[in-house]
């Protein structure tokens, strides 16, 4: 078959002047179409036009009245474009319609050549015919003895043919004929107008969907996101419900870029966004908002297990490796929750809340998930007013510092001391350690303070070994990932121990494993840089990241700082005393020195001592004080030295020092 009976592609039109021929009056008869009823379907066809009827209500009403009027059994319309199925087909019974989509099938019949030719088609009596060889015996048997079909004209071309089917032989009535064409061509502009309105009506669903989806996976952009959460919100307000969003952020994926290549990355995105689009619950909204980050919208939370449970999902779809153009690549995710609580308003923040937990989950390594309650958590207004203050901090004078000891468990004497940042806001009082410098990330102040720290730091050592040549201790200082990878980082610990005549054996470097999973062969260079410095690099947090082991191996580092987490469950947990035990005989076995942090109790004391953890941090030894406290805290480590020489037993609590 030449044509496929299908839908048409017409030319652009919208406005569609029809020329409605009049009808010589009067009429023959009951059997032949006078002018009152055909102007009536005229008139009929006149309102469609200004009823926005589809496509299909027009062709199912043209064969419905043309029945009526004309002298004829049924009627059946198919609309014809080359080369696909037809999408529109219409007939007044069902006899009709298998004749329309048998001429299809066939590939012949008299619509098919009304439509080729432009020209109406009479077969009077089909027993006659030469033809239509295929299609006669079928319409015989079913009683059909004459057909007519009328091409549904524009122009020069065409959009499909009308067939009247009738059950008796011989012509059809001249006037007939006239008003079956004049029917034929005025459907045929109505349609076009019909056609023209729903192109235009799926371009503009093309571009909305266009303008709010990401075209690379599909999924919701930030625009339909920001409608769904303004959404939510009113649902939320209407109805008491709570939300949550989540915020994933593919861990090293500038490595995978940088390993096999841009498309390879697409195509892990878009493996990602699938394996995501598996877990999420009916009704929630998964979106992606740039690069590698993905969000997830909860509706209707009933409880935050819900979502914490959705997290862990999220999590364990990137257990299996990802097969990428025949590659296995593994990849895991970072997982920031936020939620409002029950009868909390749902507004945006929960996104900068969840990106704020997300980058707490990274700074712990990365494939995992931390979460934040909306309420405890600084709003987005309160963020903006400590990022412009956070300015200006540093030279008003409100950042210090805060050190809290480092104990050998054998003897509990201290050998060192953290550096530990403090932010007194004027107005807001002290501001988290972990806000600010989560603030100061963000914002790119970390290089400026994160440099102050350590110069601070190194030169209070100075200070205190003057006035205690005889107890020298160590200051390890935070660096966080951005201030590591930043630009000149060694040489930047380099000119402070040089200003500060510090021993840079004294200075420990706090890394965590965020560092490694943002950019590993960078933070190779820059470590191998620190350690020809001579300074020590410990790893803090341990245990909470993923792919831990695996650094331990391939990063000069050493010591480990077991995660406070892991010792506070021992006492409570049973598993918390083997872990610290394992991880503790892990690092052992690579070299490393062991810090238990987070000590709050004798037992965990007695427990990390046992499974030889050299030294410990908690509040059992001291909490964070200011600077001007370390000398009378080494005058007391000293006098208990003194007392345990002269063999008197320490108190079984140590010295219970301010907190800041
Ligand atoms: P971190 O390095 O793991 O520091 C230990 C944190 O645990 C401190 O919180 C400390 O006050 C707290 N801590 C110590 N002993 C105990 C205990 O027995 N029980 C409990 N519950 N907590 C204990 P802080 O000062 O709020 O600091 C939080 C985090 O902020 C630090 O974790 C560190 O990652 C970061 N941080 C602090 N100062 C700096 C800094 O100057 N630069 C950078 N980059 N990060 C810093
Ligand atoms: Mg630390
Ligand atoms: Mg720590």
């Amino acid at each position: 078959m030449p044509v496929g009976p299908v839908w048409f592609r017409p030319p652009r039109l919208v406005a569609c002047p029809v020329q409605i021929p009049r009808v010589s009056s009067p009429w023959a008869g009951g059997d032949v179409v006078d002018e009152v009823t055909l102007s009536s379907v005229l008139s009929d066809f006149a309102r469609t036009l200004t009823t926005d009827f589809p496509i299909q209500g027009i062709l199912d009403h043209l064969v419905e009245r043309i029945v009526d009027v004309l002298d004829v059994t049924a009627a059946g319309v198919t609309l014809i474009s080359p080369g696909t199925a037809p999408r529109y087909v219409a007939a007044s019974d069902a006899d009709a319609l298998a004749f329309e989509r048998l001429q299809t099938e066939l590939g012949h019949g008299p619509c098919l050549t009304a439509y080729q030719t432009g020209d109406a088609v009479t077969v009077p009596d089909l027993r006659d015919d030469g033809r239509f060889l295929d299609f006669v015996p079928t319409a015989l048997a079913a009683g059909v003895r004459a057909v007519f079909a009328f091409p549904l004209r524009h122009g020069a071309g065409r959009l499909g043919a009308l067939d009247l089917y009738r059950d008796r032989a011989g012509e059809l009535d001249p006037r007939d004929m006239a008003a079956a064409q004049t029917l034929a061509d005025v459907a045929a502009a109505y349609l076009l107008n019909a056609q023209a309105r729903q192109e235009a009506l799926e371009i503009s669903d093309r571009f909305r969907a266009g303008a709010l989806h990401d075209p690379l996976t599909g999924l919701p952009n930030r625009t339909l996101l920001q409608q769904r959460i303004e959404h939510a919100a009113q649902r939320a307000h209407r109805s008491h419900t709570q939300a949550a969003v989540l915020f994933a952020d593919l861990d090293r994926f500038k490595e995978v870029n940088d390993t096999y290549g841009h498309r390879i990355g697409d195509e892990l995105l878009v493996g990602v966004a699938r394996r995501l689009s598996d877990v999420v619950r009916p009704g929630d909204t998964l979106a992606r908002v740039s690069g590698d980050e993905f969000v997830i919208l909860c509706e209707d939370m009933v409880d935050v297990g819900d979502v914490l449970r959705l997290a862990a999902r999220v999590g364990d779809a990137f257990t299996a490796p990802f097969v990428v153009a025949g590659t296995e690549i593994s990849c895991t995710a970072s997982v920031g929750v936020a939620y409002s609580g029950p009868g909390e308003a749902v507004t945006d923040e929960l996104i900068t809340h969840a990106d704020l937990a997300m980058y707490q989950a990274k700074r712990l390594g990365g494939a995992t998930h931390q979460a934040l309650n909306q309420r405890s958590a600084t709003t987005a207004g309160d963020r903006g007013r400590l990022d412009r203050d956070l300015r200006t901090a540093l030279s008003a004078g409100h950042l210090d510092l805060a050190y809290q000891p480092i104990v050998r468990t054998r003897d509990r004497s201290v050998v060192g001391v953290e550096a530990l940042l403090r932010w007194t806001h004027p107005q807001h009082g002290t501001v988290p350690a972990l806000t600010t410098v989560g603030i100061a990330e963000q914002n790119g102040l970390i290089e400026g303070i994160g440099a102050w720290v350590l110069e601070r730091g190194c030169a209070d050592r100075g200070r205190w070994l003057a006035e205690h040549p005889g107890q020298p201790v160590d200051v390890s200082v935070n660096v966080s990932v951005r201030q590591l990878m930043g630009p000149g980082f060694a040489d930047t610990v380099a000119g402070v121990l040089e200003r500060t005549q510090m021993d840079p054996a004294a200075l420990v470097l706090e890394l965590t494993e965020g560092v490694f999973i943002e950019d590993g062969s960078r933070a190779t260079a820059v470590l191998a840089d620190l350690k020809a410095l001579g300074v020590r690099l410990t790893l803090d947090d341990f245990g909470t990241g993923y792919c831990s082991l695996g650094y331990l191996r391939r990063f000069p580092v050493d010591a480990i700082k077991i995660d406070q987490d892991f010792v506070a469950d021992i006492g409570h947990d049973a598993s918390g005393a083997a872990i610290v035990a394992a991880v503790s005989d892990l690092a052992h076995a690579l070299g490393m020195d062991v810090t238990a942090e987070g000590v709050e109790t004798l037992e965990q004391h007695d427990v990390v001592t046992s499974v030889g953890c050299e030294h410990a941090q908690g509040f059992l030894y001291g909490r964070p004080l200011p600077a001007s406290g370390v000398p009378e805290l080494l005058r007391c480590a000293g006098d208990r030295a003194a007392h345990r020489s002269a063999g008197v037993r320490p108190p079984a609590s140590g010295p219970r020092w301010q907190a800041s």
